[in-house]
């Protein structure tokens, strides 16, 4: 390998330029992850369009570059309009291959690192502040930014369980996380792979193995791994849905889980994982799953050893195997950490607000002797991954990560864009101390877990209601933002940022009309519900119960039949004008706040799809959702209406109700066409229903989201025809 020495003109140049701030870049300068450190040297910066040529100095290939820094052309001479990059693999002053440092000055700039990743990032760093620089018709202020991440492995979760977008979204959204400097994405494939081995788990519209090796080297070329993750023991209807893998159930009617003792369970899920393995070549991890088991050690196979070493025994020896199975193949497995951590009875600890920091002091006090006699048991090639979707600050959360470090094993975290799943408007509350929602969640984590010194993080993205990929954007891009910078940005500051980098637009009340466009959300979760809302489980829709991992099995629930209309409030009675109108006050009273905010929300929806310099999409498809959500509001309102005593009254509201239902109906159409345009919104014919308690698990096409609609419309027209 050459090496180069700096330039030394350049170095000389650089001290020249006394320091003017530390504090940052003046307006509208904006880098997302916010750097480590920022200083603004005296003398002219970089005009917009004068950068034209680049130079490597080093042994390393050209990195892919964004729209504007892959206009240059490769150039020997420095000089005015010219990019360096120099490999230095003896640079001291950044502490990792993924540090850099960037100099900007004289319509110049030079980005030095001891790591192609480091240069990478030093040129997505200049790609956005000469993005600000076009676009707000100011010069890049000469300055010098050293940087590196706090974290080193920064993963987001594409999670396929329940839908599939199409390839060139996902080529799309490595190119934006690459932005971001986000470096992994833990891909669970679950049945959206092809796996040859076992060709009946792929499920037909799933992903060959060569596609996603396609992708898999596309996201490397831009220092991002794939990280496969495929299911075993537990969470296991993709595979166990299917009459040929009966045999390897724990029970034969459950699909949930595997069993353990059962040496079939091991070719079936090795064979998965070589496949696995194959689609993400040259990638270090594999992400076994683990979680949520419940419902082993009850076979005949089992329960001896169940009864007697108890039912984490089985788990252990499944996670053992499979790490053995992956170190033997060259990766390092990842686990979801909660099994153990319940055997050990401290689970609760770790998620539980409720819990002072004694009790959960003492709680670990009974429960660490526990954890250290299976001690032996943890395999040592395996990284834990603790999740926690909330603040995360709970003691025996704390305490969880303190076990693993001081017993020498290796911890990640694991956050979440959206802890309730929701389909609509994701929550953001701030100000609710431990109860908090939204990002805040997730720099609370990440800071947690830069104080822990914990190097790795995922940003999951659960897809058990499937809202559009969309809506997990904000949530990845600022668990970018925390996993490089954790002590950076405050939140405002982040949604300036976030506004700024993805939309090219400013936005100072964007947190408030996400809090109302969320409002509208909740209204139309609960809408047409008795109890709760559509979200909740006992609600839920569905036609499979008790498939549920944290309640005990219960035979034949499968086939019950159950008229689901009995959930839902019943609708105006004749015989009795306006009792309906008083018993639902309250909701017809939001309905009324809801449907009067119309107007303001949906014309600033419309405006920033209008205004918006990049990613307009996002808005268009808030718009769709927003319409979709009012429906519910309105829909209630002209029930109102329609209660009422007098004749020439009631045409009118009757026609009024049938509007508002063909309303409906056109919104339902412009949400699915606005989704179909970067998701498959429907599974072919012969794709083998998975059904369970998720809820987007109920239907093959998008529909699971209106059942109340599509049964209360139907209660509506019953209703219209006897009238
Ligand atoms: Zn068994």
């Amino acid at each position: 390998m050459k090496i180069f020495p700096l330039s030394l003109a350049w170095s000389i140049l650089s001290c020249l330029c006394s320091t003017l701030f530390s504090a940052g870049l003046p307006e509208p300068f904006r880098i997302l992850p916010q750097p480590q450190n920022i200083i603004v040297l005296n003398g002219p910066g970089l005009q917009s369009g004068r950068l034209k040529h680049i130079l490597l100095k080093g042994d390393f290939s050209r990195p892919v570059t964004g729209d504007i820094l892959s206009q240059l052309t490769v150039d020997k001479a420095e000089g005015k309009g010219s990019l360096t990059l120099i490999l230095d693999p003896a640079l001291a002053s950044v502490p990792s291959e993924e540090g850099y440092i960037l100099t900007v000055a004289g319509d110049k700039a030079e980005i030095v690192s001891k790591g192609e990743a480091g240069l990478f990032y030093g040129c997505q760093t200049l790609e956005q502040l000469l993005e600000d620089a076009r676009d707000y018709q100011k010069p890049v202020p000469a300055c010098k930014i050293s940087d590196f991440p706090v974290l080193s492995y920064r993963a987001v979760h594409f999670d396929v369980k329940h839908h599939l977008d199409q390839m060139g979204y996902y080529y799309e959204s490595i190119d934006r996380l690459a932005r971001y400097k986000i470096n992994a994405v833990v891909f669970e494939f679950e049945d959206k792979l092809r796996y040859l081995r076992q060709p009946l788990v792929g499920a037909p519209q799933s992903i060959s193995l060569d596609e996603m090796a396609a992708l898999t080297r596309y996201a490397r070329e831009r220092h991002i791994e794939i990280t496969p993750l495929v299911q075993g023991l537990g969470h296991a209807t993709f595979i166990l849905k299917h009459q040929e893998y009966e045999y390897l159930r724990e029970l034969s009617w459950n699909t949930w889980a595997f069993c353990p003792l059962h040496e079939g369970t091991y070719q079936v899920l090795f064979d998965l994982y070589r496949d696995a393995i194959r689609a993400t070549p040259g990638s270090k991890y594999l992400h076994i799953g683990g979680d949520e088991i419940g419902n082993i050690g009850l076979c005949p196979r089992c329960k001896p050893m169940a009864d007697k070493e108890g039912m984490l025994s089985l788990s252990l020896y499944w996670l053992k195997r499979v790490c053995e199975f992956a170190g033997e193949n060259g990766r390092i497995p990842i686990f979801w950490d909660d099994m153990p951590l319940k055997h050990a009875g401290v689970y609760e600890t770790t998620y539980t607000d409720e819990i002072t920091e004694s009790d959960a002091a003492a709680s670990w006090k009974e429960g660490t002797p526990r954890l250290d006699d299976l001690l032996e048991g943890f395999p040592k090639n395996c990284v834990y991954m603790r999740w926690n979707y909330s603040m995360a600050r709970q003691p025996g959360n704390i305490l969880a990560l303190d076990w693993y470090k001081s017993r020498g094993l290796k911890a990640m975290v694991a956050t979440a864009t959206n802890a309730e799943g929701g389909m609509l408007f994701q929550a953001d509350e701030r100000d609710k101390g431990a109860n908090s929602s939204g990002i805040i969640t997730i720099r609370s984590f990440l800071r947690l877990a830069a104080e822990k010194d914990i190097n790795g993080m995922l940003c999951t993205a659960w897809d058990d209601k499937s809202p559009h990929m969309e809506n997990y954007w904000r949530g990845f891009i600022a668990a970018a933002e925390y996993s490089w910078s954790p002590s950076g940005r405050s939140l405002d500051e982040f949604d300036k940022a976030w506004l700024q980098r993805e939309f090219a637009l400013s936005l100072p009340d964007y947190a408030d009309m996400n809090n109302q466009l969320q409002e509208g959300s909740v209204f139309w979760y609960d809408a047409y519900f008795k109890n709760g809302g559509r979200m909740d489980d006992e609600n839920a829709l569905q036609s499979l119960t008790r498939l549920e991992h944290w309640l005990p099995p219960l035979e034949g629930q499968e086939n019950r039949v159950f008229d689901y209309t009995s959930k839902l409030i019943e609708l105006p009675d004749p015989k009795e004008p306006g009792a309906w109108s008083r018993k639902y006050k309250d909701r017809l009273d939001k309905a009324l706040v809801e449907n009067g905010r119309y107007p303001e929300l949906s014309g600033k929806l419309k405006n920033l799809q209008n205004i918006s310099g990049r990613n307009r999409y996002f808005w268009e498809l808030s718009g769709a959702l927003y319409d979709l959500q009012i429906t519910a509001p309105r829909l209630l309102l002209a029930l109102k209406e329609c209660d009422t005593p007098d004749k020439a009254k009631f045409a009118t509201a009757r026609a009024h109700l049938q509007e508002v239902q063909k309303e409906f109906g056109d919104a339902w159409a412009n949400v699915l066409s606005v989704y179909a345009k970067t998701r498959f919104i429907s599974y072919p014919e012969t794709y083998v229903p998975d059904r369970y308690f998720h809820f987007a698990s109920q239907r093959e096409d998008l529909s699971w989201m209106i059942q109340a609609e599509e049964m209360f419309h139907g209660m509506i027209d019953k209703w219209l025809a006897d009238r």
